[in-house]
């Protein structure tokens, strides 16, 4: 395992138009940047700068997408970091490792740190199953340390994902921490069709490709569903060596998709 946080060179600026539908969670995000563009301006008046939000919602649905677009549109640094990284880590090492991220997060401010899957460190402490769970009090607690350890006027503002805000511990949304919340649902059918729009621009699409019945036909297609869909599509049409996506080859797809969808339903670990 490398570095637990990575700052990524992105190749291209992602932006609000990159994600589709989420209008609420897109408003509630974009009242940052601009903070982020000029965190003094606020910093002069006293304002009170935005710490942490939680973005809440199921898998696929442009948390980390969300986050990466507030990044691009405030023109600022993005850190990434996987929360489930740190349990693969040697013992002792996370909660330094939170710690030099940080440092380098409020090196670059103003910037974004985006730390996913906080569940798999966020847990409510006490709540363990023996083994590393010492581990991963320390790693939570330096999470909370720094978040309480800002100088009021660091522009970083911290955004992280969960599918299960209800197993978090409730330490991490008091005020001054996780304490804005921002829900992405799984996309409804007009969501869905903009979520393939965007998908299907870069493609070759043939005349008979239709997006609204697309959409109608994908319930319960989450936006990373929905990409899939579109790139396994393009994969049906290469392997015939045809030029176009058609309608057949989304058909194709589509059955794939789902095989992919109910074996992760099956599987899908539950405590
Ligand atoms: P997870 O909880 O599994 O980490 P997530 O909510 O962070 O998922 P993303 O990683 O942002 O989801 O989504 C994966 C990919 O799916 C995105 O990079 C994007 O290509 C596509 N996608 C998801 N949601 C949308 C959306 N609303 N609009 C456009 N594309 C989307």
């Amino acid at each position: 395992k490398g570095r637990a946080a990575k700052q990524e060179t992105q190749t291209r600026k992602v932006t609000f138009a990159d994600v589709a539908g989420q209008d609420n969670a897109k408003r509630e995000v974009a009242e940052l940047v601009e903070f982020l563009r000029d965190p003094d301006r606020y910093r002069r008046l006293g304002a009170e700068p935005p710490r942490g939000i939680l973005l809440m919602g199921p898998p696929g649905t442009g948390k980390t997408l969300l986050a990466r677009a507030l990044a691009g549109e405030a023109g600022v640094p993005f850190f990434n970091i996987s929360a489930s990284e740190f349990i693969e880590m040697f013992v002792g090492v996370g909660a330094s490792r939170v710690r030099s991220m940080f440092d380098e997060a409020k090196k670059r401010a103003p910037s974004i740190l985006f730390i996913d899957e906080l569940d798999a460190i966020g847990r409510v402490r006490g709540a363990g199953f023996g083994g590393g769970h010492d581990e991963r009090e320390q790693t939570l607690n330096q999470i909370l340390s720094e978040m309480d350890g800002f100088e009021g006027h660091e522009a970083v503002v911290v955004l992280a994902a969960t599918n299960r805000p209800d197993v978090l511990d409730p330490a991490l949304l008091r005020p001054g921490r996780f304490d804005r919340h921002v829900t992405l649902d799984l996309p409804d059918k007009a969501a869905r069709e903009a979520i393939l729009t965007v998908h299907a621009k870069d493609k070759p699409i043939a005349g008979d490709v239709d997006l609204g019945v697309i959409a109608a036909g994908t319930p319960g297609f989450s936006g990373a569903d929905l990409k899939n869909l579109m790139n396994e599509a393009a994969i049906a049409c290469a392997r015939e060596n045809g030029d176009r996506i058609a309608m057949r080859h989304v058909d194709e797809a589509r059955d794939r998709v789902m095989m992919g969808m109910e074996r992760k339903l099956t599987i899908r670990p539950e405590e």
